[in-house]
This record gives structure tokens, sequence and C-alpha cells, in this order.
């Protein structure tokens, strides 16, 4: 028999990330629920796993108990920045009051505290059960300590980019400058880059062509080491309410007063672009994740164009900063039956009250939007995906990182719908995030 522990992983064992576990369910999420499973981790991979007894005898297991392991979350789309903030700005007058209150914030900062944010938002966000996160960075701070955030969940960072200022040929925008600058250094810190145009009121096409550009750039110069070039995604805000589209077709409406107040609207009318264009530049990144969406079926273009290139694309849908902006949740039913691959992301503490994908998620399976087998597709392997982080995380298999999450659930499943269902139960509790076969929150005792 192989001898049966609780809460003893010897340091030595820890370092390499070797384990033996015991659990009552294993999601593997691609291919079936294993009931009374055991799993192997060897330095830092899975590297084997099946039903109860293993025919290996005399390993010292971690028993789980009743416990559901699954693969870690992913969560597609946050802003990190906003961690610190106790409750999300006041929503009620839509995306361009919201964003005026932003900037008002963002000026109010005092310097090395969006840093601090990060940390603390990735602490929540491995807490939460996360392994991987789509961070959309504004700008890298001189002197920031970047080895630091390498500890936790592993981030694509999208660096951000956005202007209306005159784009003159043959000259490069402050904007761009900067995002080109901090995407180097983010890449050459070892992050696995990403751009993201901001979003089609606040960026101009050509911006748009060049962060396309810059993404192709990027991985060319990527290792090539086991003949893959890593991926560089690029993410999008698009179609997020209804001002949008007023802005875009008119030039008017809140967003034109907006950039008015704020004086940022240019003597020389912007080049602005419709959704269908963006939405065709995404198509040509290694990968395009559309962030919300929420207004896509109502603009006929933009759906036809999402439609044709749908094998080239996610979409993350927030749902409860949807429907805290926008009053309703994510057309989920229309993106499903066209076929679209959704995932899932919290968006920053700024709009919404904390970072738990699994709320997120939640608020769809209550509101009968999608099924819990539906939730945990789109909280792991979909939103791998769309970061580009598909070769590394989003499902358990031999032979891949061991990314992983421990549940418990308050009453033990006895079914594997019932195991499923109880990953995102309110009452079901994360013990233990593990990246690569480490801890990186809670603890397996
Ligand atoms: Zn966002």
């Amino acid at each position: 028999m192989s001898r049966s522990i609780r809460g003893s992983v010897s340091p030595a064992t820890h370092r390499w990330g070797d384990l033996w576990l015991k659990t009552r369910w294993l999601l593997p999420v691609v291919g079936p629920p294993v009931e009374h499973a055991w799993l192997q981790v060897k330095r830092g991979r899975l590297h084997a796993f099946g039903q109860w007894p293993p025919r290996q005898h005399g390993q010292q297991f971690v028993d789980l108990e009743d416990a559901v392991v699954t693969a870690g979350f992913v969560n597609a789309h946050t802003h990190l920045e906003f961690s610190d903030c106790q409750s999300p700005f006041d929503t009620t007058g839509g995306l361009p009051d919201w964003i005026e209150q932003v900037i008002d914030w963002r000026r109010r900062q005092p310097a090395g505290t969006r840093e601090l944010a990060v940390h603390r938002g990735l602490a929540e966000s491995a807490e939460a059960g996360v392994v991987a996160v789509g961070e959309i960075a504004t700008t890298v701070p001189a002197g920031a300590d970047l080895h630091a955030l390498q500890a936790g969940p592993r981030l694509r960072i999208f660096q951000e980019v956005l202007g209306l200022a005159p784009v003159c040929p043959g000259v490069t925008p402050a904007a761009v400058a900067t995002a080109r600058r901090d995407i180097q250094r983010l890449a050459q810190a070892g992050f696995a880059p990403g751009l993201s145009p901001h979003a089609p009121y606040s960026t101009q096409w050509p911006t748009g062509r060049w962060a396309l550009a810059t993404a192709r750039h990027l991985h060319s110069l990527t290792s090539t080491a086991g003949g893959h070039r890593k991926l560089v995604p690029l993410a999008m805000h698009l179609a997020e309410s209804e001002d949008e589209q007023e802005f875009l077709e008119l030039q008017s409406g809140r967003f034109r007063q907006l950039f008015d107040s704020l004086g940022v609207w240019p003597t020389t009318p912007p080049r602005l672009a419709t959704t269908a264009d963006w939405i065709s530049l995404l198509a040509r990144a290694d990968r395009g994740l559309i962030v919300h969406g929420t207004h896509l079926p109502s603009d006929r273009l933009a759906w036809a164009r999402l439609q044709r290139h749908r094998q080239r694309l996610a979409i993350a849908v927030c749902p409860r900063t949807t429907q805290a902006l926008a009053g309703r949740l994510p057309p989920l039913a229309d993106f499903l039956n066209a076929g679209i691959r959704v995932c899932l992301g919290t968006d920053g503490r700024g709009s919404n009250p904390d970072l738990s994908i699994r709320a997120e998620a939640t608020c769809l399976i209550n509101a009968g939007l999608i099924s819990p087998e539906q939730a945990l597709t789109m909280t792991t392997v979909n939103a791998a995906w769309g970061l580009g982080f598909d070769r590394t995380t989003g499902f358990l298999a031999p032979g891949r990182p061991a990314d992983l999450v421990v549940l418990r659930p308050e009453v033990a499943p006895t079914t594997a719908a019932s195991a499923t269902a109880a990953v995102f139960a309110p009452d079901t509790h994360v013990t233990a995030t593990l990246r690569g076969g480490r801890l990186i929150a809670g603890s397996l005792e």
C-alpha cells in the first residue's frame, strides 16, 4: 500500500515540484473526469495520473481527501493597477463617466503605488486559484522590480497604447514610443509580451497598425527552441458601450463630450476605424483577444467579420463589470451559437469588487447562460488559448506544467457533474494553487 500523509510536503520535495497527490476528483478539463484519483508531479510537470490505486507502491501521498483538483484558472482580462481599490468606482453613469473617474484617480496616485497594487492583485489572483493572468499594463515605471512579479501566476502583459493626437507620417507619436520602450523592457525581463490598442474610441488606426507590426516583430525575435516561436497576441476592448458606436459613427455624444472636457480632442479629426476593421486587424495577429464585445451582435458588419475570423479570435467577457457598466450581461447565447471561443476575465477592481474568476463564472451560471462544464472550459483551456498560453497551461495532461488548483467543496461530490458544479459553488474553497508544481497560494494541509 502507498503510505498516505496529509500536509507534509518536505522542503526538498517541494523545491523540485515533485509531488504525489491523492484526491476524490480529478478534472483534467480535456479528457474524462477521474474519481478517486492519484497524480504524480515530477520536476514541476504533471508526470502521470490515474484511478486509485497506482501501480507503483511506496510513495508518500498527500491525501487531499474529498478535494476536487482541476487545471488552474486563467483570468483572461485584468487591470491590476486597481487592485488596491476597496470598492469599484461609481458605475451608474456608464463607461464615459467611469473613465473620467479613472483618469482623475490616476492623477492623484502617488508614485510607486501602482507596482504595489499589481503585486497585491497577483496575490489575490493566486488565492482565487488563478495560475495565469492577461494583464493590461499602462506604463512600466523606471526601476520597477519586474523580477518580483514572476513568482506568482504566469503573466501575459499586454502593453496598452492609445491616443488621439495627430499622427504625422514618419514621426513616432510619444505614446507609441513609450509603449515600444516598455514592451521591450518587459520582453527582455522574460515576460510574455502582448500589445493592446486600448479601444476604437481612444486609439487611432495608424497606432493599431503599429501595434500589429510590433507584435509581429517581437514574435520574430523569440527563441525557436523546440521549433515553436512564442506567440505575441493582441487584445482590445471592443463594442463595450452604446456610446462607443455613436461616437464611431458621428464623432459626437458622450465620448466626444468627455474628450472635449479633458482637452484631448485634436484640431485635426482623429483617424478612427470601424469595429469591423479592428476585428480584421486583431485577426492578423498570432492571437486576437476581443475584450467585452457586448454590443457586437447588433453591429452587422462587425458581427459578420467576427464570424469570418472566429478561428483566430477569442472573446474575453467580464460579466460583473458588464452588468455594472452596461446594465446587462454579455450576449453569451449569441457568441456560443456562432461558435466563438469565449473566455472569462474579472477586469480590474476599478469596476469589479474582487478578482474572483469563479465569481464571474457563477454570475453566468446563475443567470442560466452557461453550464458549469462550459464555465470550466471558459476559465481554463479557452482563456489559455486567448492569451497564447495553450502550450503551457489550461488543462492537465502528462508532460504539461503542473498548473492546478485544489478546491474543497462543502459536501463531497458523488458524480462528475456535481464535482464540476462544486468548482463554482460559493461554499467551495480554494485551498491550494500550484504553478509548475509549486505552491503560489494556500497549502496542501
Ligand atoms: Zn479592461
